[in-house]
């Protein structure tokens, strides 16, 4: 095995040698080798900001928005004070910075053939200039914002929200605007509406359709149930024939100490005890059922199935397929 290996590799290096000799007899006769060593390794856009994948007959992209830094990853990360090291000594296990982390942000786009229908806007200019990538990385996906026709608000954190009615025009011009009861009201009914809500949602308000778990979004989206991450949080089934897919929203949590901790929660869960309950409930149901996945702030594309290990789960990412 070793030799062949060996053998071959001199003969790759000694057609190599040849290609390069026959490239400056190329130069001298007025070729371009230095181009075509160019054209070899292009420029990758790595996905352009989109991976796309089928459930039954559905086509599903999650998108790109863009990555920021997250300074602190702790304790702001894991809000639970008294587990901190215990969260520590996870993090380094897995080689992820314990101090300074990165955070992406992941819209969901479903074309159900009937609908198009986007899941949460990204952070639209509300971040840094590492974000708010949304809109062009659905052009390079190939759909215009007035293709889509329903836009789905899992709940009304910036980051999720903040590519609505950026520079207070609506992003998705045709589409018909669909979010929790429960959600709407109270950020809706705030004495103080945080500034994303000020800019995104109370301006189009009115255009608001406003649904409970269980309920359709269009046909073959259902909300489903997460409160806890916020006091209305939905995530959405997606189901073709006999394939189904969980948009998790931010209902996972942290790819990592979400799954590795159960019952711990972030500091950006309103109601942390819930949220850890929600998430406990959510991941031994796609585990047990092997359902398919995305979740808004897993490492992108974001994609794969949750297994359980031991008393905890894991996140088992996707093959990427081209
Ligand atoms: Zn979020």
């Amino acid at each position: 095995m070793s030799s062949q290996g060996v053998v071959a590799g001199r003969v790759t290096r000694r057609q190599l040698l040849k290609t390069a000799a026959a490239a400056g007899v190329a130069a001298a006769l007025g070729g371009q080798p230095a181009a075509s060593a160019q054209t070899a390794c292009p420029q990758a856009t790595n996905g352009a900001g989109f991976y796309r994948f089928r459930v039954g007959s559905f086509t599903v992209m999650v998108l790109a928005d863009g990555t920021a830094p997250v300074p602190r990853v702790l304790p702001t990360w894991g809000a639970n004070p008294d587990r901190q090291e215990e969260f520590r000594r996870t993090l380094e296990s897995y080689f992820l910075p314990v101090i300074d982390g990165v955070n992406s942000y992941h819209p969901v786009l479903v074309d159900t053939g009937r609908n198009k229908v986007l899941i949460d806007t990204g952070l639209g200019p509300l971040g840094p200039a590492t974000t708010g990538k949304l809109a062009q990385h659905l052009r390079n996906a190939g759909v215009n914002p007035e293709d889509v026709d329903t836009v789905f608000i899992t709940h009304c954190h910036p980051d999720h929200i903040g590519g609505l009615n950026p520079q207070g025009r609506p992003a998705f011009p045709r589409a018909r605007l669909v979010i929790g009861e429960l959600e709407f009201n109270f950020w809706t009914s705030q004495a103080q509406p945080t500034p994303a809500v000020q800019q995104n949602i109370l301006p189009l308000r009115d255009r608001f359709v406003r649904v409970r778990a269980g309920q359709e979004i269009v046909p073959g989206l259902v909300a489903v149930e997460s409160f806890g991450h916020t006091p209305g949080h939905l995530s959405v089934r997606v189901q073709s024939g006999n394939e189904s897919l969980l948009v998790f929203g931010d209902a996972a949590g942290h790819y990592i100490l979400s799954l590795r901790h159960l019952g711990s929660y972030l500091v950006f869960d309103m109601n942390g005890p819930q949220a850890a309950a929600v998430r406990r409930r959510l991941f031994a149901e796609v585990a047990d059922q092997g359902t398919l996945i995305t979740a808004y702030h897993f490492p992108f594309p974001a994609v794969g199935r949750i297994r359980r290990v031991d008393d905890h789960f894991e996140f088992v990412p996707a093959v990427w397929t081209w």
